[in-house]
């Protein structure tokens, strides 16, 4: 998409400053250049040939979570979201992409080897030790290029990927639908307990599964204007699970889910749009047509729930997840402040924008202690691996689960977290 198709969307912004009160980094950091209108400004002045390309606009459309916060509080509509997109992917090919996300891009995700490769160096490197001594040492803090930060917000990896851990196809005891499981990057290397959780709940309610070879999902990519690499890894995954039949493809990943959801629009091709047709979000099956019946072990607890954005704004889903939490035996179900507002994480921006994601989360970790739960559930792992961070920071003692994990830990005998 090109970002001139989007000048209906830019055209249609009336200055009105709705989208200042919902917008997350305007909340922390009141500056114009953060907020929506500030963008759809900037990007007419762009389209009309009254600025050009610089490193300091593309920092602008960068410092964006792609929440869609404006996006549905905006009283004209603008699709701010996809205006942003388009306009990054001008700047990648304009002005190219940074080191790091290039070679994160190019080199690892467009290869399941090697990012298997990273993530046992990773493992490595914290259980040999390194990564505390580096740490206490300072020796971090005096890293060139942020590298610090970057570092710090790098995920734990799993000492084995869950593709490892479990066998191509797991059949249900009375089978009603076969499902291809996206597992994602992190349930694979960082949160493989609710890869079994998601295995255990679909079987137990009657779903066999399929678990294909896979690639990243491309969301990285495509939210960072590297349109091509998005490209490639779509094609490359809707060959590789079309390998074997399925009634759903099922994720447990919001941000995964809501890509493969767009594969059909991003390639436009029919074999595209009837893959994407196929997605479902694992709280939209449960709640949907395989149905939920919990185990007879309750949880006995206080549970909060955030909304990931990928969710309920890209996907319409916050019902679901909320209908099987409270079917649960054991669980309270509490409302926090906002709990549909972003936690911060937006993938990569947690690592290139890290005051900014940080403020963000703290927020966040502030109303989640302040709703008094004791869990805080939701359905992405990237939300997941922020609210860690940010709850951990805030000194809170309230952990986090994927919503998965709290139906699998009914049946008993699971590994959840
Ligand atoms: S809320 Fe919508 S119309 Fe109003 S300033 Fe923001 S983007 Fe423009
Ligand atoms: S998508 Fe979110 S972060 Fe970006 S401008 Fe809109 S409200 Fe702000």
């Amino acid at each position: 998409m090109q970002m001139i198709e989007l000048k209906t969307q830019i055209d249609r912004c009336s200055k009105c400053g709705n989208c200042q009160s919902v917008c997350p980094l305007y909340g922390v950091q009141k500056r114009e250049t953060h907020v929506a209108r500030g963008k759809v400004f900037l990007l007419d002045r762009l389209l009309d040939g009254q600025i050009s390309w610089t490193h300091r606009l593309s920092e602008i459309v960068s410092t964006c979570l792609l929440c869609r916060m404006c996006v549905t509080n905006c009283p004209n509509e603008v699709q701010v979201d996809r205006l942003i997109k388009a306009a990054r992917e001008e700047a990648c090919s304009t002005l190219g992409l940074s080191f790091w996300k290039r070679n994160a891009f190019r080199f690892l995700l467009l290869s399941a080897g090697r990012l298997n490769l990273f993530a046992r160096l990773l493992w490595a490197y914290e259980r040999s030790g390194i990564r505390k001594l580096a740490r206490q040492s300072g020796l971090l803090k005096r890293l060139p290029w942020g590298l610090f930060e970057k570092e710090s917000v790098l995920p734990h990896a799993a000492s084995r990927a869950f593709s490892t851990q479990v066998p191509r196809v797991v059949t249900a005891r009375t089978s009603r639908m076969l499902v291809a499981y996206f597992y994602g990057c992190m349930t694979n290397h960082t949160y493989t307990g609710t890869g079994h959780s998601t295995v255990r709940v679909l079987t137990q309610n009657g779903a066999s599964v399929v678990l294909p070879r896979q690639l990243c999902c491309g969301l990285p990519a495509l939210a960072s204007g590297d349109r091509r690499t998005a490209e490639r890894l779509a094609r490359e995954n809707i060959r590789l699970l079309n390998q074997t039949p399925f009634d759903y493809v099922v994720t447990d990943c919001a941000s995964c889910g809501s890509m493969l959801k767009e594969y059909g629009g991003l390639l436009g091709d029919r074999a595209s749009l009837a893959f994407s047709a196929k997605v479902r979000d694992v709280t939209e099956l449960l709640a949907g047509p395989l149905g939920f019946t919990p185990g007879p072990f309750p949880f006995r607890a206080k549970i909060t729930y955030h909304d990931p954005c990928h969710l309920k704004r890209y996907q319409g889903i916050y019902a679901q997840p909320r209908a099987l939490l409270s079917a649960v035996p054991g669980v309270a179900l509490i409302e926090m402040k906002q709990a549909d507002a972003c936690c911060g994480s937006a993938g990569s921006f947690s690592v290139t924008h890290y005051t900014l994601s940080t403020a963000v989360g703290g927020q966040k970790a502030a109303n989640v202690t302040e709703s008094g739960a004791e869990w805080v559930a939701t359905g992405c792992p990237a939300c997941r691996l922020q609210l860690e961070r940010c709850l951990k920071a805030a000194g809170s003692g309230v952990s986090v689960l994927h919503t998965v994990d709290v139906l699998a830990s009914t049946y008993g005998e699971v590994r959840v977290w």
